[in-house]
């Protein structure tokens, strides 16, 4: 316990001295919510540090085994969560993409019915099925 109360005191006095010296709240970026990743991505980077933290920890002797490699595996199943979910979004922007991309060939297909949509083997002048012409009608 006392160990712990030790690195919980390190933590919050670099945690402090990081925030005064180095980040001054104007000099914090601007919030991006563009990208849907960017949260996942900022957590992705807080496991990483926090497993580079545990791994300087460890090895300073401030850890026991124990308490190292339990930390050490919640972090990486976090992690393991992160990805996952980057994993799941990307997977669906993939989707989304592919559905959008696939009705745009059909509207210039010359040998597509722009009314009935039927195909065809080869340029017609007036559609095989509904007899209209086979050149888009403009209005
Ligand atoms: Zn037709």
């Amino acid at each position: 316990m006392f160990f712990v109360i030790i690195a919980v005191t390190c933590l919050l006095a670099i945690v402090v001295i990081v925030f005064v010296l180095g980040v001054r709240p104007k000099d914090l970026p601007e919030p991006e919510p563009v990208s849907p990743f960017a949260h996942l991505d900022e957590r992705k980077a807080q496991i990483y540090e926090n497993l580079r933290d545990l791994q300087f920890e460890y090895r300073v002797g401030k850890l026991s085994d124990e308490d190292y490699q339990t930390t050490k595996k919640d972090l990486q199943k976090e992690l393991a969560v992160v990805l996952a979910e980057v994993d799941r979004i990307k997977a669906g922007l993939g989707a989304a993409t592919e559905v959008k991309k696939s009705p745009a060939p059909k509207k210039a297909d010359p040998l597509t019915c722009p009314h009935c949509h039927a195909h065809f083997d080869k340029i017609l002048k007036f559609c095989g099925e509904c007899g209209k012409p086979m050149k888009a009608v403009k209005a």
